[in-house]
């Protein structure tokens, strides 16, 4: 018997940067700042802090749709519909959530000013798309899309 091209792989070897530790993806505190307008906060279970405006999380919205139109614009999560896109530009306040709920134990979900409300914000998917600079920089290309 030969083992002769069989690479045999360790299983944390296995591990691509898409599964991230549970302590990481599970939230200690929530705070949703809905009265003074500014956005989300997360500190989480691994001690790391997250925090996104509401503009953020309106313009990366999770649902199918809006997932479809990012797709079809080549947008980023997160990233605002250019202005030179709309026929008749007018002036959309900044987005801002009604209300904030829980879903289940794993996402939150926002219904949203406009009217929108589908998307649902896992843990994960918001950890992922943490917009602090260390993380940032671990996600190299969000470059250039600093405020
Ligand atoms: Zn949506
Ligand atoms: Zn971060």
């Amino acid at each position: 018997m030969s083992h002769e091209g069989i690479r045999f792989v360790a299983k944390g070897e296995q591990e691509t940067e898409t599964t991230l530790p549970r302590i990481a993806v599970t939230p200690q505190k929530v705070r949703v700042l809905l009265s003074e307008g500014k956005g989300v906060e997360i500190d989480w279970s691994d001690g790391h802090r997250s925090a996104w405006s509401f503009a953020w999380l309106r313009a990366a919205c999770p649902c199918a749709t809006c997932v479809e139109e990012r797709k079809q614009e080549g947008r980023k999560p997160g990233q605002p519909k250019s202005k030179a896109t709309e026929l008749l530009p007018m002036y959309t306040p900044p987005a801002k959530p009604l209300s904030a709920q829980a879903v289940g134990r794993y996402a939150i979900q926002f219904n949203w000013q406009d009217g929108h409300g589908g998307g649902i914000y896992s843990w994960e998917y918001l950890r992922r798309m943490c917009q602090c600079q260390e993380c940032g920089f671990a996600r190299e290309e969000t470059a250039g899309a600093v405020n």
